[in-house]
């Protein structure tokens, strides 16, 4: 699905947003700028992420932040699965 997105125009690497590692731990998720196919409803505090074309549940959000695996907190945190996209990634570098 993330081949879809990014070939559609939904997606890109410049939309990541990075974190500084807490504590040297792998990072078992990323975080992504908020995007317009998240459609997420105004006022709403946290939720789930879908796929816009395939409703696979790709991660979660919580304006109040969210916490990496490495300890590091993102706010406002739109976070995504990796082991879902990294594949994806590594085709994009
Ligand atoms: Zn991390």
């Amino acid at each position: 699905m993330w081949v879809l997105l990014i070939s559609l125009g939904l997606w890109d690497k410049d939309d990541l947003v990075f974190h500084s590692h807490a504590n040297n731990q792998f990072c078992t998720s990323f975080f992504t700028k908020p995007m317009e196919w998240m459609h997420i409803p105004l006022g709403l505090i946290s939720g789930k992420l879908f796929c816009p074309k395939c409703h696979y549940r790709l991660g979660s959000f919580h304006m109040a932040g969210i916490q990496c695996s490495c300890g590091s907190w993102v706010s406002p945190g739109y976070q995504l699965h990796q082991k879902k996209v990294r594949w994806t990634l590594a085709k994009l570098q």
